[in-house]
């Protein structure tokens, strides 16, 4: 009879003392909005809901602050997710307290999309910064700039619980439908070791808007396996009809997504992190949103 880690009691959700600047999220009712549905609401519509934009507004010190606006993906638990419309998670809380903690800048609020849209929605300055578990990488990196690393993560293959079909290394994926989220270093993995060494077809390889379809694929037989980010497969795991068959080392890093050359932003919240983990408040979180079982 454990308890459900994957669904905190609403009193966990906020524990960070906040400053002001954290009720200017966007409004519960426009929050909701554009979501995927038929997806437990967990799905980021396409759309942008709030103007994005680096308006100032005056800081505590009575000097004058940059607003900046964070994009997210929900539907990766426990990093970002929707809960009674509220958008939580452990990158929410760390993005909220790492601001606090940069100087010069306010969060005026968060603007939910697919993870694929979420660096041509920075780029094109609809947001400020992304904080959704995205890998560092050298692909990533021509584009935008990124942040210190705040989170290690490897890939992990999901299968169906109770199924017949117990993979334990990528290679006995070939042959299998296969399934990941767009733009996801998880699709890459599929891509690189699957896909273009021919273990897998092009046609048994499905591409999804968000996770949660991709599970549930898995759980009403469309697909045989996912390729997905540890942390997560875990919590898919123990609330869905899922099981973690395997890992397969990646050894990434998640920082932070900021326009290219955005310096001033980059060290503000590298130095950010860097009192948040000295505060302790790092290690608060992670224990809040990844040991929740005790
Ligand atoms: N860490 C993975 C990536 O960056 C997945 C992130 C996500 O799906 N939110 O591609």
């Amino acid at each position: 009879m454990a308890a459900d880690p994957f669904a905190p009691p609403m009193e966990l959700c906020r524990p960070v003392p906040r400053n002001d600047h954290a009720q200017a999220h966007v409004p519960e009712d426009r929050r909701g909005a554009g979501g995927a549905g038929g997806t437990d609401g967990e799905t980021a519509g396409g759309a942008a809901t709030t103007a994005a934009g680096t308006a100032t507004a005056d800081g505590e010190d009575g000097g004058s602050d940059t607003a900046i606006v964070a994009g997210t993906a929900p539907g990766f638990r426990p990093f970002e997710m929707k809960e009674g419309g509220e958008l939580v998670g452990f990158d929410v809380d760390l993005l909220e307290a790492v601001i606090e903690q940069a100087e010069g800048y306010t969060l005026s609020g968060w603007q939910e999309f697919e993870f694929s849209s979420l660096i041509p929605a920075l780029t094109s300055e609809k947001i400020d910064t992304i904080a959704a578990a995205m890998t560092i990488n050298d692909e990533r990196d021509e584009t935008i700039d990124f942040t210190d690393p705040y989170y290690s993560a490897n890939q992990s293959v999901l299968v169906r619980e109770g199924g017949e079909f117990s993979p334990s290394s990528l290679a006995d994926l070939s042959g299998q439908v296969v399934g990941a989220q767009t733009g996801t270093t998880g699709e890459g993995v599929v891509q690189d070791q699957l896909i273009n060494r021919s273990e897998l077809a092009e046609s048994n390889y499905n591409s999804y808007g968000n996770y949660v379809l991709a599970v549930e694929d898995l759980v009403n037989g469309n697909i045989d396996a996912i390729v997905i980010d540890e942390p997560v497969a875990a919590t898919f795991a123990s609330d869905r009809q899922v099981d973690v068959a395997f890992t397969y080392e990646t050894g990434e890093e998640y920082g932070f997504g900021i326009r290219d050359g955005a310096s001033d932003l980059q060290s503000a919240l590298d130095s950010g992190l860097e009192a948040v983990r000295e505060a302790g408040t790092y290690e608060d979180l992670t224990k809040k949103w990844f040991e929740q079982d005790g």
